[in-house]
């Protein structure tokens, strides 16, 4: 039977090698992770694949690598040498003066990068580089190879980026709302709920030549799927002039256990450990289980933690809180959380650490889930069919709020429906709790409709999906010449 266009798959002429893509992630979970995600999607699909990462990051992703090597799959991690004295920088809080040391400082790994390529036997067939990281531009050129951009956010915030870019908005000092030409939907930003902290000079230039990045390269890959952000998509490739591959949701390619577990944090792993949280997991009812957390990067006050927890106590409804080490440092938070854990015994668990989000999001007895919406803890949340409770905190994660709250109608947000960046008490968390974990027919409609998305997403990357057939195209559009397909 003669194949179709989506099953196409890519086979090679005997002497030549399937396609070869140089990744660039930026250092720092809610970059790196959906990188490797992508990485090993790529090289399940037949591709191979070198991610570059500095020596100690390169040192925290080894089982992935070994992993790969077990499977016999042809993913590498390198390590480009790096001054010891700049390497490990993920930046430990939510400070942008620390992001912006941290992109500065990753130019350095330009020369590494352009040696390592032109030490390949064969040149590599696409640079696949995190828009952050607009110093390998300038290496793809020199070594003549295609470079695509990865941009770490939804294909709706990467659209008003590059519109309010276009239009010159916010650049005024109005603190107005602006509604922003040329979406698809009416949105509106403000200064205060844009990334407003970016306003050094040093910020501009850097800003600036990350957009030169975004302009000068060959195509743009979100981790995002047709089925969710379609008209953004269309209205982004339009806007951008080039193609922009939605291979999304990448961890979805994740099936196995251990894939899940491997995921993310290894310095501080929780120290229940997550066979401990599955099992507190199972013990509790069907997705009757609000799971709070808020990412890699927002660390919370004392008296924000405890708003949390009184909102969450509140509320009556059961929960699983991850929070951060960090944020417990002082005896009294540790104290107070155990006190909190005492009251709400049998329906409320704190963990402290890194967890699985993936494990959990995929747990039957998870209901919702209270998140900084972060894109990558939405696009899990979604695929999983677990609406949100939305609580933004800083850059892409307001216009992400507006995404599942006005335009995908999966999301309650806590600070009520003006976008606005007033502090969040525990009367916001309780109600928007209760509205999202309650039984009233609009909460219904809200988990039909997210658990609607969670199954087109896994139709997405099934074979014959929008994923699978961009994936397809992607690799087929990389195939070094003289290859064939059948
Ligand atoms: N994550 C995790 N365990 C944790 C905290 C976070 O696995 O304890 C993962 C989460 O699944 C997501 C990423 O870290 O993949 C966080 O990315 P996101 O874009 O949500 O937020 P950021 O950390 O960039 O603010």
């Amino acid at each position: 039977m003669a194949a179709t266009e989506t099953e196409k798959s890519i086979t090679l002429t005997s002497a030549l090698p399937p396609p070869h893509f140089v990744l660039v992630p930026l250092i720092g979970q809610g970059h790196t992770i959906p990188m490797v995600d992508l990485a090993c999607l790529l090289v399940e699909r037949g591709a191979i694949v070198s991610l570059v990462t500095t020596p100690v990051n390169a040192a925290r992703l080894q089982g992935v690598a070994d992993k790969a090597r077990r499977a016999k799959l042809p993913l590498e991690i390198v390590e480009l040498p790096f001054p010891p004295a700049d390497d490990g920088l993920p930046p430990g809080s939510a400070n942008v003066d620390n992001f912006l040391r941290l992109f500065l400082a990753l130019y350095k790994l330009a020369g590494p990068l352009e040696a390592y390529v032109r030490a390949l036997p064969r040149r590599p067939s696409c640079i696949i580089s995190d828009s952050c990281n607009p110093w390998t531009a300038g290496v793809a050129t020199s070594v003549g190879v295609p470079r695509l951009f990865f941009h770490v956010a939804s294909c709706f915030y990467s659209l008003c980026k590059l519109k309010v870019a276009t239009h010159g908005l916010l650049h005024d000092g109005n603190h107005d709302a602006h509604v922003v030409p040329g979406m698809p939907v009416r949105v509106e930003v403000t200064k205060n709920t844009w990334s407003s902290s970016y306003t050094t000079p040093e910020w501009e230039a850097f800003v600036e030549d990350a957009r030169e990045g975004m302009r000068t390269a060959d195509g743009a890959v979100l981790n995002t799927f047709l089925d969710l952000e379609e008209q953004f998509v269309a209205c982004y490739q339009a806007a951008l002039g080039k193609p922009v591959w939605a291979l999304g949701p990448f961890f979805l390619n994740n099936r196995d256990e251990e894939a899940v577990a491997a995921r993310g944090d290894k310095d501080k792993p929780s120290a229940v450990g997550q066979d401990a949280v599955t099992a507190w997991l199972d013990t509790m009812g069907q997705s009757a289980v609000t799971y709070v957390s808020f990412g890699s990067l927002v660390r919370m006050l004392p008296k924000q933690l405890y708003e949390v927890g009184h909102g969450l106590e509140d509320s009556g409804k059961p929960f699983l809180w991850v929070v951060k080490e960090s944020e417990t440092a002082s005896p009294e938070a540790r104290e107070w959380l155990q006190a909190l854990e005492a009251r709400t015994a049998g329906k409320g668990r704190v963990v402290r650490g890194w967890v699985s989000q993936l494990a959990i999001l995929s747990h039957r007895a998870i209901g919702g889930f209270v998140t900084h919406c972060g894109w990558n803890s939405l696009l899990e949340s979604v695929a999983h069919g677990v609406p949100v409770v939305t609580w933004p905190h800083f850059g892409d994660q307001f216009l992400n709020e507006q995404l599942v709250v006005e335009v995908l109608g999966v999301g309650v947000p806590v600070r009520g429906p003006a976008v606005t960046v007033a502090p969040v008490l525990r009367g916001h968390i309780a109600r928007a709790v209760s509205e999202l974990m309650g039984g009233g027919t609009v909460a219904q409609e809200r988990r039909r409709k997210c658990k609607e998305y969670g199954e087109r997403a896994h139709g997405a990357i099934a074979k014959g999906g929008s994923t699978h057939q961009n994936l397809t195209q992607l690799l087929q559009s990389f195939m070094p010449s003289g290859s064939t397909e059948q």
